[in-house]
C-alpha cells in the first residue's frame, strides 16, 4: 500500500513548528556572499549557487567534526552588527515563507564577538533582527512566532556566563539554553555548573548528545544534567531491541522527552544511513515525542517543507504523521503553557484540518 501523494505546494502551506534549527547554518547564499565581501572575507567561491552546492558537498563528509567547519564562513559575516541584523531579519522571513508558525532558533554568542560586539551586544543585535523578520512576515500575512536559545559551546569554559545571558535576556525574547560544539571528548556533564545555575532560576534547556555519542550522552543530558530535550537523540535506539525499550529509552518515551530529529543532518554526519531508514519513523511509531527540525538550513541544503517531503516519499508518512510532530513541538517548545496551546488550537489544529 502506497500513502497518497502530497504535493509540495500544500506541504509548504501546512503550518510548521521546529526547534532545532541554527542561525549561523541557515544564511542566505547571497547574503553570505555580500557580507563577506563588505568585511573582505575570503570565501571557496563568490557565486551564490556554487556557494550553496560547496555547503552541502562539505557537509556531506559523514562526519560531524567536518560538518562543524563549514561554519567558519557563515560566522565570519556575522561579527558585525550589520551583519546580524541582516541574517537574523531573513531567517525569520526564510521560516515564514516556509510554513513556519513557531520557531526556537538557536546560536553561540560567543563565536560572535570577533568584531568587537560584547555578548550582550550581540543579543540585543539578533533580537532587533528577529523581531524587525517577525513583524515583517506578519503584515505579509504570515506571522511567525521566534523564541531564541543561546548555545554555550561544549569544548570551550563560557558554558555558566551564556547561562547567564540566557536569565539576563529571558523577558527579551531568549526562551532556553543548549550546548552545541563536537560530541566527542566533551560530555555534557563538564558544564554541570551552567545547568545547576538555569535550573535553580527556573530556565529550561535542551542538550545535542545521542548524534554523534551514544546511550551515555543522552543518559548524562537527562539523568545528570536535568535537560528537558535531547537534540538529536537517534542513538536512543541502541536501547531498543525488537520494539522492546531498555529503561532509558522508556523514560525518554514516558516522561514525554521531546527528540529534536534533523534527518538529512544526520544523513550527512553519517548519524543515520537513508531517510526511509532513519529512526525518526520507526520512534514516531513507538509513541516517542519526535519533532522533526531542519539543523542547518543552508548548510544541510533543505527546509521543512523538504525534510517532511522527504519523509512522506521516502518514509511513507501521512499529513497526520506531519501533524503529530508539529503538535509535538509546540507541546515541547520552551514557550508558557497557554502560549503553546493557543498556537496548537488556532493556528496548527485549523491548518491541517484544511487539507486532511
Ligand atoms: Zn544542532
Amino acid at each position: 500500500m502506497t500513502a497518497p501523494r502530497i504535493d509540495t505546494d500544500t506541504l509548504r502551506r501546512l503550518p510548521k513548528a521546529v526547534l532545532h534549527d541554527h542561525l549561523d547554518g541557515g544564511l542566505r547564499p547571497a547574503t553570505v556572499v555580500e557580507l563577506a565581501e563588505a568585511v573582505g572575507h575570503t570565501l571557496p567561491t563568490t557565486d551564490p549557487d556554487a556557494l550553496a552546492a560547496w555547503y552541502y558537498d562539505a557537509a556531506n563528509s559523514g562526519d560531524l567534526v567536518r560538518y562543524i567547519a563549514t561554519f567558519e564562513h557563515t560566522l565570519a559575516v556575522m561579527q558585525t552588527r550589520e551583519g546580524l541584523l541582516r541574517t537574523a531579519e531573513e531567517y525569520v522571513l526564510d521560516l515564514a515563507a516556509d510554513g513556519v508558525v513557531y520557531a526556537e532558533v538557536r546560536y553561540a554568542p560567543e563565536l560572535l564577538v570577533k568584531g568587537g560586539l560584547s555578548l550582550p551586544e550581540v543579543v540585543g543585535t539578533v533580537q532587533e533582527g528577529l523581531a524587525a523578520g517577525m513583524a515583517k512576515a506578519a503584515a505579509q500575512g504570515t506571522p511567525v512566532r521566534v523564541g531564541t536559545l543561546l548555545c554555550g559551546m561544549r569544548m570551550f569554559d563560557r558554558t555558566r556566563e551564556i547561562a547567564e545571558l540566557v536569565v539576563a535576556h529571558r523577558d527579551a525574547g531568549v526562551v532556553g539554553f543548549d550546548i552545541a560544539g563536537a560530541e566527542d571528548g566533551f560530555p555534557p556533564a563538564d558544564h554541570l555548573a551552567a545547568f545547576a545555575y538555569l535550573r535553580r532560576e527556573n530556565m529550561p534547556f535542551t542538550i545535542h548528545a545521542g548524534e554523534a555519542h551514544g546511550l551515555p550522552s543522552i543518559h548524562q543530558a537527562l539523568q545528570v544534567c536535568g535537560a528537558q530535550r535531547i537534540g538529536h537523540g537517534v542513538r536512543i535506539t541502541d536501547d531498543i531491541v525488537d520494539g522492546k525499550l531498555g529503561r532509558l529509552a522508556g523514560w525518554v518515551r514516558d516522561r514525554r522527552i521531546a527528540l529534536e530529529m534533523c534527518p538529512t543532518s544526520n544523513l550527512q554526519t553519517g548519524a543515520a544511513t537513508s531517510i526511509a531508514e532513519h529512526p525518526v519513523t520507526a520512534l514516531k511509531d513507538l509513541g516517542f515525542r519526535v519533532t522533526l527540525n531542519t539543523d542547518n538550513r543552508l548548510v544541510s541544503g533543505t527546509t521543512m517543507t523538504r525534510e517532511m517531503s522527504l519523509l512522506v516519499e521516502q518514509a511513507g508518512w501521512t499529513v497526520e504523521d506531519l501533524r503529530t510532530v508539529t503538535v509535538n513541538a509546540l507541546r515541547s517548545a520552551f514557550l508558557p503553557y497557554d502560549e503553546r496551546k493557543a498556537l496548537i488550537e488556532d493556528v496548527v489544529l485549523p491548518g491541517y484540518r484544511s487539507v486532511l
